[in-house]
C-alpha cells in the first residue's frame, strides 16, 4: 500500500515545528519515528496533507534524573529507554522489551507513542500509572497536562493539532512497579496489559495503584485500595478479581470481552507480584 499524496517538511527546532504546523494548517502532522504514522498512512487510515519531520531536532533525546524525578525528551527512542536503567524508574527499562520488535524500538520515540495514544501502548499505561506530566509546546506557549487527563479516547489526546509534545515528566520514583501483558505473538500489541505500583512497609501494602491497557479506549485506573493488606499472593489474586469485575473490555478478532476479563485478573495478580518482588 502507498500513502495518499503529502508534502514533506523538515524542522530543526521546536519553534520551527510550531511555526510550520501553524502555516501548514490542521491537516499537517508531526513525523517522529514513523512506526505508527507511516503504517496508518500506508493503509490510508491517516491522510495528512503535510508531514513535519522532527527527527533532526537536537536536544530532545534524553533521560534526565533530577531532584524532581525523571524527564524524558520526546525524541528519546524506545531502545534508549530499554538500555538506560534509572534508579527508581527501572520499570520503564523492563517494560520497553514488550514494545514491538528491535527495529521498531530503535526508530519509535517516547513522545510519538504518547502522542499516538494507543490504549495498549506501554508508555501510555505507565505514564498514567506513574502520574506523569506531558509537556506540550504550541503557539500559545508551554503547558503541562497530567497523563491522567491526557488520553481522551480511541487515539485521542489533549494535544491540539498545532502543539508538539516536548517532554514527559515522571515526578515520583516507583521502586516497586511492574508492567506485564499478553499478546498472541512476541512483538504484537498487547491484548491486555496490566501495570502496578506499590509502596510497601514490612510485609504490608501502604499504597497501591493499578492501571490497565487494552480494556477500554484509554488506560484504565482500577479502583482498588490495597492499603493495610498483607503483601502476599492472596492479596494479589483478590485484586486481580476486583480489577476484572470493574472492566467491560471490547471484543475483537484478538479476543472476546470475557477472555480479556480473565486476562485482566491473571495479569493484575502477576503485575502486583512482580512489583512487590
Ligand atoms: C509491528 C509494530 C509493532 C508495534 N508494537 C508496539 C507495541 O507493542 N507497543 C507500543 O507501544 N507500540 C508499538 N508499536 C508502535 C511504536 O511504538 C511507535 O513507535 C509509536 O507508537 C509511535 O512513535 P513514533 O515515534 O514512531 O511516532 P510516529 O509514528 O512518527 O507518530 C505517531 C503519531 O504521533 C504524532 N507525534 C509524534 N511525535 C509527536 C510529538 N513529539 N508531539 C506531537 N505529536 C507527535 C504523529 O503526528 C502521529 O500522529 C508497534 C509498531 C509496529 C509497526
Amino acid at each position: 500500500m502507498k500513502p495518499a499524496a503529502f508534502t514533506y517538511h523538515r524542522a530543526y527546532d521546536v519553534n520551527d515545528t510550531i511555526a510550520q504546523l501553524a502555516e501548514l494548517g490542521q491537516d499537517a502532522k508531526i513525523l517522529a519515528g514513523g512506526q505508527s504514522l507511516v503504517a496508518m498512512m500506508n493503509f490510508r487510515l491517516a491522510r495528512p496533507s503535510a508531514l513535519v519531520d522532527i527527527t533532526r531536532i537536537a536536544g530532545l533525546d534524553y533521560l534526565e534524573r533530577d531532584a524532581h524525578g525523571l524527564r524524558i525528551g520526546a525524541l528519546t527512542r524506545h531502545r534508549t529507554v530499554e538500555t538506560t536503567k534509572v534508579d527508581g524508574f527501572r520499570v520503564l527499562a523492563r517494560a520497553a522489551r514488550w514494545i514491538g520488535h528491535y527495529p521498531i524500538r530503535c526508530r519509535g520515540t517516547f513522545g510519538g507513542s504518547i502522542a499516538h495514544g494507543d490504549s495498549t501502548a506501554e508508555w501510555c499505561v505507565l505514564a498514567v500509572l506513574l502520574e506523569a506530566q506531558v509537556v506540550l509546546q504550541g503557539p500559545r506557549g508551554r503547558r503541562e497536562v497530567p497523563a491522567t487527563e491526557f488520553f481522551h479516547g480511541f487515539f485521542m489526546t489533549a494535544a491540539q493539532p498545532d502543539e508538539m509534545i516536548v517532554e514527559v515528566r515522571f515526578p515520583k520514583p516507583a521502586p516497586h512497579a511492574a508492567l506485564t501483558e499478553f499478546s498472541q505473538r512476541q512483538g504484537d500489541f498487547a491484548i491486555v496489559a496490566a501495570s502496578a505500583r506499590l509502596d510497601l512497609a514490612e510485609d504490608e501494602v501502604r499504597t497501591s495503584r493499578i492501571v490497565l491497557g487494552g480494556v477500554g479506549q484509554q488506560p484504565v485506573v482500577v479502583d482498588a485500595d490495597l492499603a493495610g493488606q498483607p503483601a502476599n499472593e492472596e492479596t494479589w489474586r483478590a485484586a486481580g478479581e476486583t480489577a476484572a469485575a470493574q472492566v467491560d473490555p471490547p471484543s475483537d478478532g484478538h479476543g472476546s470481552s470475557a477472555y480479556r476479563k480473565k486476562l485482566t485478573a491473571a495479569l493484575v495478580a502477576r503485575a502486583l507480584a512482580e512489583a512487590a518482588a
